[in-house]
């Protein structure tokens, strides 16, 4: 049966709705200090089941967002492969008409154990991070849990399974893994993947951000455009967060998400929901708004929900940050709502 044209309501900004980052699970068996740090978070936190959405929860949520207009579906979390039987998800999301791009974003610890069922689930692309290829580098950033043999063999396994150039995200921190940048890019150079240097962000409230640890791109390209030249590419579509470079001697490409230095805002078309299903309009939103009960009345009422809360989103919070100091204030956490 022909499906009918989506809806496509636009935001008080004019931005429309094409973009969901589902979080699947709130756990995470790693501890990076700049997003989940161990001395915050316990190290059980988010494995209970109860307070998190079902697959037929999930499904029935997707669906109501693909009818407001939604193109592009990515999962994450936490640690979005330490949620049982995801494939068995990903293959009942990858049938959503309208839905023309599904992904996944991972810390790359499990991913030698599930790439293929994820591939053979109708998974369309990968993301990985990955903030430093020494080993004991990567051990320490990661709240000494992750070894990073685990993750490069994760990166393989998803070549061999039929993924192409992977995204591979390294969150820069001043004068904490700056001196693995160079180490990364020629590890990923001419390797079909794309590394993307993300500059680090004051999310949520338990990462002690400072501005003085943000690296910002513009130096980050200048160092590795000494070393291998770069040159701009355009973006692939409007919205794109990353800026693409390519090499100059033909080695593929890199990008850099400047979130903080230059926001972007006006091209802002992503909608967040966290595991327990509270719907967040922006990464530095306070309180969710939870969709649950909505759900359980059924589609219709969550296109309803959705419309009112898109039509009435007007956030810009990146984009205001270097204009006045802001109040503190309460912010979702990123492990609850996975970048
Ligand atoms: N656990 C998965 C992972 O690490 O890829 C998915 C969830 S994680 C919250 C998603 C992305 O957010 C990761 O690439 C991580 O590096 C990034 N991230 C977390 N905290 C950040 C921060 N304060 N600034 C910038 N990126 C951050
Ligand atoms: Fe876990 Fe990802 Fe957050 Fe690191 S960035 S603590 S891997 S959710
Ligand atoms: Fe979008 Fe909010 Fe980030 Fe701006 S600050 S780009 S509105 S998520």
């Amino acid at each position: 049966m022909p499906q009918p044209a989506p809806m496509q309501p636009t935001d008080r900004l004019g931005r429309p709705l094409h973009d969901l980052r589902l979080s699947v699970i709130e756990a995470c068996n790693f501890r990076c200090g700049y997003c989940m740090p161990a001395d915050r978070v316990p190290a059980g936190h988010g494995f209970d089941a109860a307070g998190r959405m079902d697959f037929d929860e999930i499904e029935t949520l997707v669906r109501a967002f693909a009818r407001l207009g939604l193109r592009k579906l990515r999962l994450t979390g936490g640690e979005p492969l330490l949620r049982r039987d995801l494939p068995l998800l990903v293959a009942r999301l990858a049938r959503i008409p309208g839905i023309v791009e599904l992904a996944l974003t991972t810390n790359g610890s499990l991913l030698g154990r599930h790439a293929r069922a994820l591939r053979d689930a109708g998974l369309h692309r990968l993301t990985v991070s990955l903030d430093a290829l020494e080993p004991a580098r990567f051990r320490a950033l990661s709240g000494g849990r992750g070894d990073v043999a685990d993750v490069l063999a994760g990166i393989e396994a998803a070549q061999a399974a039929g993924f192409e150039r992977l995204k591979l995200n390294c969150v820069v921190q001043r004068g904490v893994n700056e001196d693995q940048v160079l180490l990364l890019v020629e590890r990923f150079r001419r390797s079909g993947h794309v590394l993307r240097f993300i500059e680090y962000m004051d999310v949520g409230t338990c990462n002690g951000w400072r501005k003085d640890r943000v690296v910002p791109s513009a130096e980050l390209r200048a160092r590795i455009h000494a070393r291998w030249p770069l040159h701009a590419l355009d973006r692939h579509y409007r919205g794109e967060v990353a800026e693409r470079h390519a090499f100059a001697d033909g080695a593929g490409e890199i990008g850099f998400v400047s979130s903080v230095s230059a926001p972007f805002c006006g091209d802002c078309h992503r909608a967040r929901v966290a595991a327990d299903g509270a719907f967040y309009s922006c990464l530095f939103a306070g309180a969710g708004r939870p969709l649950r009960p909505l759900i359980a009345q059924g589609e219709d009422r969550v296109v309803e929900e959705l419309m009112m809360l898109w039509t009435r989103r007007a956030d810009r919070y990146s984009e205001l940050r270097g204009a006045a100091p802001q109040a503190p204030r309460q912010r979702v956490e990123m492990f609850l709502v996975g970048g």
